[in-house]
């Protein structure tokens, strides 16, 4: 799933539930269920990257602190940065853990967690992998307007 659907869905979390011992380990397993629904390939921790799929994921992780950091601002709420981080650590660790030419840097998370995160992605080519992750960002930044 896209790193900013991840991120926006951490953010949503974080506001609806203000405490931080409890919203952001639920951001982080979030990330987890969340890669279970049918998505298009977004992080791509299956197949081999390439520079493409690179420039995909560059972007995506722009939009995503983009994203992140205009509702933070919007809403004078710092927790939902870390809530997005949270959320959307597991696709920063699939980077560096799957990346060939990031390779100097090693993922500081442990690769069991890195290997669960390759094996719970549902990934789909149907039009509905797309649709689900902009209703999962609708709904996300709607709970984020509104309680954080
Ligand atoms: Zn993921």
């Amino acid at each position: 799933m896209l790193t900013t659907t991840h991120a926006i869905a951490g953010a949503a979390i974080a506001s609806v539930i203000p405490n931080p011992a409890i919203s952001l380990p639920l951001a982080f397993g979030g990330h987890f269920v969340l890669d279970k629904i049918p998505h298009l390939p977004g992080d791509d921790t299956k197949k081999k990257l390439v520079k493409r799929v690179y420039l995909v994921v560059l972007i995506d992780v722009f939009v995503a602190l983009a994203g992140t950091l205009f509702l933070a601002r919007t809403t004078s709420n710092n927790l939902i940065v870390w809530g997005a981080l949270a959320g959307s650590i597991m696709d920063i660790d699939a980077i560096f853990y799957h990346g060939k030419f990031v390779d100097i840097f090693k993922t500081p998370l442990p690769k069991p967690l890195s290997r669960l995160h390759g094996g719970v992605q549902n990934e789909t080519d149907s039009i509905w992998g797309i649709v689900i992750q902009l209703a999962i960002i609708a709904l996300s930044v709607y709970l984020v307007l509104n309680y954080a």
